[in-house]
């Protein structure tokens, strides 16, 4: 086993992390203030070719995989964007190009990639719903085939990015759930440009991550064709697999923000601790202190270097249950850590932890939601009992 960096991941690295400086904790307090898109920072990872990692070459982008990717972004969210660094880029990339990537027709990649790559095509992903949530075979968005189009109706719920994406990759049932047998049957993806008159988008106001707008999405006879199945009319009914494709590496990415964002606010707190002292000597000498930032920092460690095995399963075409066992774990695990290494940053900080300015406590919104959001820890839980220990499943 080799634990060497290539040059080039040395390279996108020290990217990601020139990048980050120019774009430092202070300048996301007031984007996440101001509810702001990014606009600086949007353009910088896009003229830097952050867009289009995971796109191939004839498309503009660097024909690499996932491992650049939660690299970059462990980078970026490390360096000191927090969530930041991976939202954006989760967004277009993980939620855009890879299932176009991997399943689009040839018309979809050369509809869709280029722009994603240069930063002129912002992406979404309409999965969740009200009455669905965690249970996607519960999705009641239906497209109704009618002669050569589709008629899409139903509502999504928390679609970030829905209010400014020009890209939405849509989650559908095209046969009802109580007329498939194996309830993985009936799901298509669709891919829908925006806006669209059919396509009701209203904000929803959240705790955290305000430099992104998460919407509800109300769609009203929104007519499909084929064609705008992702990879075509031969994938009907077949979007499961399909959609675990980017569930994967969206879970991914935000074990590389996990990641990130717990080594951010544990360096933070130990130049705070060095500093500060109220007694004899600076704070980050007494061990309550310490242990806690240093077994969350460890654990970080070791959920990087399973979040990288995910990775290159993914890259390297494993099996889906291998990968989503792996995914999970690390998400889970990484998550777990990182929700330890702000709270100690919190606390490492008193009462400043709780002032805006000194970030921390923006970190700890921000990490709230990754035991959430993408998939719930339960669920990761669920996953890892079920799959990994072979456990008899509890709900249905
Ligand atoms: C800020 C934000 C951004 C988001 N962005 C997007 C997006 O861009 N696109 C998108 O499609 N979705 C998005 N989501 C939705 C997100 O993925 C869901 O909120 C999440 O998957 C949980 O679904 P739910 O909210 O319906 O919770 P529920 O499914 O209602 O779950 C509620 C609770 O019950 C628990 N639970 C449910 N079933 C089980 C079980 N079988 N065993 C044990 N516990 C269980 C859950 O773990 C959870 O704790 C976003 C959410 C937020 C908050």
């Amino acid at each position: 086993m080799d634990f060497t960096m290539k040059e080039e991941h040395t390279l996108m690295a020290q990217t990601a992390r020139k990048i980050a400086k120019d774009f430092p904790p202070d300048y996301w307090y007031e984007k996440d203030e101001k509810g702001e898109f990014a606009e600086e920072f949007w353009k910088a990872i896009a003229d830097a070719g952050f867009l289009g990692i995971v796109v191939p070459e004839e498309y503009g982008g660097s024909g690499l995989g996932l491992t650049e990717l939660y690299l970059v972004i462990k980078e970026l969210c490390e360096g000191g964007t927090g969530m930041a660094g991976n939202w954006y880029i989760c967004l277009t990339e993980v939620f855009g190009a890879i299932p176009i990537v991997k399943y689009g027709t040839e018309k979809q990649k050369e509809k869709y990639l280029p722009g994603i790559v240069r930063g002129e095509l912002e992406f979404c992903m309409a999965l969740t719903e009200p009455n669905a949530g965690t249970n996607t075979f519960r999705t009641e968005t239906f497209a109704r085939r009618e002669g050569d189009k589709f008629i899409v109706n139903g509502t999504k719920i928390f679609i970030s990015g829905a209010d400014r994406a020009k890209g939405m990759l849509l989650i559908t049932r095209t046969k009802r759930l109580d007329e498939v047998e194996k309830k993985t049957d009936g799901l298509t993806l669709f891919l829908v440009d925006l806006p669209n008159d059919a396509v009701k988008v209203s904000p929803i106001p959240k705790h955290g991550i305000n430099y992104s707008k998460t919407c509800e999405v109300a769609i009203e006879d929104l007519e499909l064709t084929e064609d705008d199945i992702l990879g075509g009319p031969e994938n009907l009914h077949k979007g499961w697999y399909h959609l675990l494709h980017v569930l994967d590496p969206e879970r991914l990415v935000f074990t590389a923000a996990s990641i990130g964002i717990g080594k951010l606010a544990i360096n933070t707190a130990v130049e705070y601790s060095k500093q500060r002292k109220v007694f004899s000597d600076p704070i980050g000498a007494y061990q309550s202190l310490q242990h806690p930032l240093a077994e969350a920092y460890a654990t970080l460690c070791c959920a990087e270097l399973m979040g990288f095995k995910a990775a290159w399963l993914f890259d390297t075409g494993a099996h889906y249950r291998e990968i989503g066992a792996v995914a999970n774990m690390a998400k889970a695990v990484a998550v777990e850590a990182a929700f330890r290494a702000v709270y100690w940053a919190m606390q490492t900080h008193g009462g400043y932890g709780y002032a805006k300015e000194y970030h921390v406590e923006r970190w700890w919104r921000e990490i709230n939601l990754v035991r959430l959001a993408p998939v719930t820890q339960q669920m990761a839980w669920n996953y890892i009992g079920e799959h990994v220990l072979g456990m008899p499943k509890s709900y249905r």
